[in-house]
């Protein structure tokens, strides 16, 4: 019997790496690196959902107080679609995903709790983690720049601009030799809200 399940997931591995580049071996020890770049624990379950219809790549916090009960879901197909197709690239949306979590209990400045916020700072810290471990995932970039805007998330141009700012506090830090906190990223993120608010104003007039 163990030896038959070793066998099917064998089968499965080398079924996902060869239609979206990654096996779920990687994929679990790219959400390992990323959970020790945060300093925080890794999810208490951690699920492919690609085969579900309805799956889609998402972290669940339960209880917003604390990190031992956040659940992490990825969707290897909808992943493809976001230009993913390499470990590298997963972990990028990873430390998206991951930068959720660190901040579930936090309240941002913004319209509607600071949603668009909630996405900023995730993917301002995607930036950040690219930055510093100086790595090329335009094709990742590429496609978030071109998303549309919703009130769940901010239009492409937005997401791209935060993306790129954290790459720039990440090469600014790597230049001083010294790697900032979370929380230095995180005044620097809402210092950087606060001085181009006029900007983001514009673009969530046209969504909310
Ligand atoms: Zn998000």
């Amino acid at each position: 019997m163990i030896g038959s399940s070793i066998i099917k997931q064998f089968v499965v591995n080398l079924k996902n790496k060869i239609q979206y580049g990654l096996t779920d071996q990687e994929c679990i020890e790219g959400i390992e690196e990323i959970c020790s770049f945060f300093g925080i624990p890794v999810p208490v379950l951690i699920q492919n959902v690609t085969n579900d219809p309805d799956g889609c790549t998402c972290v669940i916090n339960k209880d917003r107080s604390t990190l031992h009960d956040d659940i992490l879901h990825y969707n290897l197909k909808e992943l493809k679609s976001l230009g993913v197709s390499e470990k590298l690239g997963f972990m990028a949306v990873m430390t998206h995903e991951c930068a959720h979590r660190v901040f579930q209990d936090y309240s941002f400045p913004g319209p509607d709790n600071g949603q668009w916020e909630k996405e900023m700072v995730a993917d301002y810290f995607m930036g950040i983690k690219i930055g510093l471990s100086g790595w090329d995932v335009a094709p990742v970039i590429n496609a978030l720049a071109r998303a549309n805007g919703a009130g769940s998330h901010p239009v492409g141009k937005v997401r791209e601009e935060y993306i790129r700012y954290g790459m720039f506090e990440a090469r600014r830090h790597i230049i001083q030799r010294r790697k900032g906190t979370i929380q230095e990223y995180l005044d620097l993120f809402l210092e950087y809200r606060r001085t181009h608010y006029k900007e983001l104003r514009e673009a969530e007039l046209k969504i909310y």
